[in-house]
């Protein structure tokens, strides 16, 4: 690994990695590439992460604009608080990627976009019979004290992308993005290989779906019926879709080398709509529609309620991204 693709003003790169609205996956993703991890340190230093170590918003603040060569952000848009860290990190770095399902398409914390913001307070601050809420309070940004006013980020009505509040040079795909694809994304950046900038380019997956690189046969027979893994043992070997559990795999970009499918698990349709589809969701039922073995419409419909959870199922990664602006 050389360091020669990008500005450097000690021969070695400055990268940056925050954690917004997600589970805190991708940053110990970013630690999956293992001891390769030794030859990015000889490289590059890390500037900003406030997950591993003790960094502060005013550290980024005090840096002078673009002085980061590349910042992974990951996780969705929520609060105000996530989108003025966007608005500063891209200030401050040269190169900003999406890194992660939810930086990218919402991920699964934007299944809460199909509630309202009142919705999810009530469950969250009522319902809870984990919380001691008496007094029935829910957060509100502003708040007076005698010491004077205090200030909550202030809480959206969905996750959004990060595309959707600031320019994205480029998004890895994945929930979270596999090792390997985040090592050769590195690898790109840091020798320069990269396509242009500005155009939120998906980079770590490659230009094919799940299905193209799944190891189970084909038989291009028609799904008869939909079932889940707790009903019966499929078949080793055979397409699971084919059996009828819903693998989004025609519907998902290709990049994780088909790895539930190799542990006999559907593809969940973690690393977003495949090359060329925006929305995960009709790309599926577009597939489906040629796959389904019925005869009439009313058998159709019979099908379609045998799906468990829909949107669900479809936008488990990619609600944000939906052209039907699910709860937006
Ligand atoms: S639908 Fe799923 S199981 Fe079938 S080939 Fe595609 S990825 Fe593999
Ligand atoms: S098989 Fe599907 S759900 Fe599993 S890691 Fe790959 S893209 Fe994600």
């Amino acid at each position: 690994m050389g360091a020669q693709g990008q500005g450097h003003t000690n021969g070695k790169l400055k990268i940056g990695m925050y954690w917004a609205s997600s589970c805190g996956g991708c940053d110990i993703s970013l630690l999956e590439i293992g001891p390769r991890i030794l030859d990015l340190i000889k490289v590059a230093d890390v500037v900003f992460w406030p997950c591993v170590a003790d960094f502060k918003y005013r550290d980024a603040a005090g840096y002078p604009d673009g002085y980061m060569d590349v910042c992974f952000y990951n996780g969705g848009v929520r609060s105000t608080e996530q989108e003025e860290v966007a608005r500063l990190l891209r200030r401050k770095s040269k190169t900003l990627i999406a890194y992660g399902a939810c930086a990218v398409g919402g991920g699964i914390p934007a299944l809460a976009n199909l509630k309202s913001r009142a919705e999810i307070y009530d469950v969250v601050y009522h319902q809870n019979p984990s919380t001691d809420n008496r007094g029935g309070v829910v957060p509100e940004p502003l708040h007076e004290v005698p010491q004077g006013e205090l200030e909550l980020p202030e809480f959206y009505p969905a996750v959004l992308r990060l595309k959707d509040v600031v320019p994205v040079d480029y998004e890895i795909p994945g929930c979270p993005p596999q090792a390997d694809r985040v090592w050769e994304s590195i690898q790109a950046v840091v020798s320069g290989a990269v396509p242009p900038r500005n155009a939120a380019v998906r980079v770590g997956c490659t230009e094919k779906s799940v299905c193209d690189e799944c190891p189970r046969e084909k038989r291009l027979v028609k799904i008869k019926a939909f079932r889940r893994h707790h009903q019966f043992r499929p078949e080793p070997g055979w397409c699971l879709l084919e059996q009828g559990i819903l693998c989004m795999g025609p519907a998902t970009r290709s990049g994780c080398g088909a790895l539930c499918l190799k542990a006999d698990m559907a593809c969940e349709g973690c690393y977003g709509p495949p090359p060329n589809a925006e929305d995960q969701g009709t790309c599926m039922v577009g597939a489906l529609g040629a796959l389904l073995d019925v005869s009439t419409e009313d058998r159709a419909r019979e099908m379609v309620a045998e799906i468990a959870d829909p949107t669900g199922t479809f936008y488990r990664f990619s609600l944000s991204s939906s052209f039907m602006k699910l709860g937006k």
